[in-house]
This record gives C-alpha cells, structure tokens and sequence, in this order.
C-alpha cells in the first residue's frame, strides 16, 4: 500500500505500507487493508508474527519479508 503523495523509487515488497519522498516502508499493511504492524527500525530487522485485528488473517514476517499463514480460500469459478 502506497501513502498519498508517496514518491516511488524502488520496488515495494508485498503487503508493505510505503510513504514519504522518497517512499520507504513503515509498516505492514493486512489483505484487508487494515495496517497490522509498524516498524520500529528497519524493515529488515523486522521478524514477528502478526494478525490482523479487523479480520484474523495471519502473516508471518521474516525479516521484513511477509508471508500469509492463512490465505483466504480462493473463489469458486
Ligand atoms: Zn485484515
């Protein structure tokens, strides 16, 4: 997810809360759109297990890399 007014310089890794001029990442942003954590240092040094408070979905951080634990069931066609 990009803020508002964000200037992009680099890729944005999956499910990260990207802001500022430059962007750099601030956070972690649920499926939901809900943001589930916010790093204290960066991204990198980043490693916990988070779940959504909206909508229960889990993710697993590696430093700063996410994983979804739980992924929504796929859609039948
Ligand atoms: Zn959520």
């Amino acid at each position: 997810m990009i803020g508002m007014g964000a200037v992009v310089t680099r890729s944005v890794p999956d499910f990260h809360l990207a802001i500022g001029h430059p962007a750099r990442s601030i956070g972690i942003v649920c499926r939901c759109g809900e943001p589930t954590a916010r790093f204290d240092l960066a991204p990198e040094a980043f490693t916990a297990s988070v779940i959504c408070r909206a909508c229960g979905l889990a993710y697993d951080v590696r430093a700063g890399r996410v994983t979804e634990v739980t992924p929504p069931a796929p859609v039948a066609a």
